[in-house]
């Protein structure tokens, strides 16, 4: 991989793509800086070199150009104190102001650029807006794995314009060195575990994991859509009524492929979609008209830990129910304990996929005990599925 370890930066001014999209509450505070936290070596390696840094990244989707709202102005004073230093801003990602204040930064010093999205011509890859904002650097870093699956200017296009001078940064190295590590080197047993909403989301993902795994264990709100295939009763369940037969398929798909699928047993059902609702637990399939299932019931949790505990490496994307309410949480809590013991007991890989997933594990304080927290959900989705991520092809080509 040609990543930022085979460059000295030193005098050079890099233009540093990152994923600054951080979450923030209705006081423009951050709610999760993780994604600002994991591209900072990248940025003090530059700096350590002697180089200086200018970072574009994109926050949010503003649809009609500028807007106060999604201003990475919000993010400024964070990064400062992260990088214990006083990052400059530039209040537009491309024009006079930009060019003037990046061609006066000097080693040691970084210039955040305003919100690319606030161009359109940033998601539609357009050329000449690609050129404009190269100007600003003379080496191409893209340390933003959470959009290296879209081919924005930023991304992917601008690369173009660095045919000699561009890089991975280690972000980006350490998530795709980690994902094709468990695709490609897998020790046995490979357990994969998903979860979350919907079926047709990872249909791709879970077809792509047949091929790899020993185990695959399906929770979440998608399991109820393979009971309804199986002829079950699930109520008010999250169907996707046009994806039985595909959920049917797989089942005999890994049936043929040797592979042992696990469904849910049981079911913690409740009376309505909240944290307060009367709730039991019922055999999967058996759930009454009007009642939905939000979580894996206590006998599915220990089939499923079983299973997980004595994976060596175990890949998990989305939860097993509503982890977001206390009374849903369950479930979801009890897996994340299982991928712990696989780590820490059986010396297993774990790496938890990002979106979802990495909310929960962040959520029950357990981000440090597994392998691996990927920073990108549709990125590391697409990835695994096998798609060549323009982000990642930008740089290899
Ligand atoms: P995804 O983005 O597809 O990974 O889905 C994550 C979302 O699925 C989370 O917000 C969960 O609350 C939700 N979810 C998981 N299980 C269920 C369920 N049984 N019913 C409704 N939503 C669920």
């Amino acid at each position: 991989m040609k990543t930022i370890d085979q460059f000295n930066f030193a005098n050079h001014k890099a233009l540093v793509r990152v994923d600054f999209n951080v979450p923030l509450d209705k006081s423009f505070n951050i709610t999760d800086d993780k994604r600002m936290r994991a591209a900072l070596p990248t940025i003090q390696k530059i700096l350590n070199d002697g180089g200086s840094v200018i970072l574009m990244s994109h926050l949010g989707r503003p649809k009609n150009g500028p807007t106060g709202e999604f201003s990475l102005k919000h993010i400024l004073g964070d990064l400062s104190r992260m990088l214990d230093l006083e990052v400059k801003f530039a209040h537009d990602c491309i024009g006079e102001d930009a060019v003037k204040q990046a061609s006066n930064l000097f080693p040691g010093e970084v210039l955040l650029l305003e919100n690319l999205r606030f161009y359109k011509e940033e998601e539609k890859g357009d050329v000449a807006f690609a050129e404009k904002l190269s100007r600003l650097g003379d080496v191409y870093v893209n340390d933003a794995f959470g959009t290296a699956h879209r081919a924005h200017v930023s991304t992917a296009v601008i690369a173009q314009f660095f045919p000699k001078a561009k890089y991975f940064g280690y972000l980006m190295a350490s998530e795709v060195e980690n994902a094709d590590k468990v695709l490609n080197h897998p020790e046995r047993p490979f357990t994969a575990i998903m979860g979350g909403a919907k079926v047709s989301d990872k249909i791709l993902l879970i077809e792509k994991l047949l091929d790899k795994v020993d185990n695959i264990i399906i929770g979440g709100g998608m399991a109820y859509t393979f009971a309804r295939a199986q002829g079950g009763e699930i109520g008010t369940s999250l169907l996707e009524a046009d994806k039985q037969d595909l959920a049917l398929e797989l089942i005999q798909k890994a049936k043929d492929k040797g592979v042992q699928l696990l469904l849910p047993v049981d079911t913690v059902i409740a009376d309505k979609f909240d944290n307060n609702a009367d709730k039991k637990e019922v055999a999967s399939g058996k759930i009454p008209a009007d009642w939905m299932g939000l979580d894996i019931g206590s006998k599915t949790i220990k089939l499923f830990a079983d299973v997980i505990k004595n994976s060596k490496t175990v890949l998990w994307n989305g939860p097993m129910g509503v982890f977001e309410m206390e009374s849903f949480e369950i479930g979801t809590k009890a897996v994340a304990e299982a991928v712990v013991a696989a780590t820490k007991d059986n010396g297993a890989f774990s790496l938890i996929g990002g979106g979802d997933s990495a909310a929960a594990i962040a959520k029950f304080g357990m981000e440090n005990d597994v392998s691996y927290v990927s920073t990108g959900g549709g990125a590391l989705l697409e990835y695994m599925e096998g798609k060549e991520l323009p982000g990642v092809k930008a740089i290899n080509d």
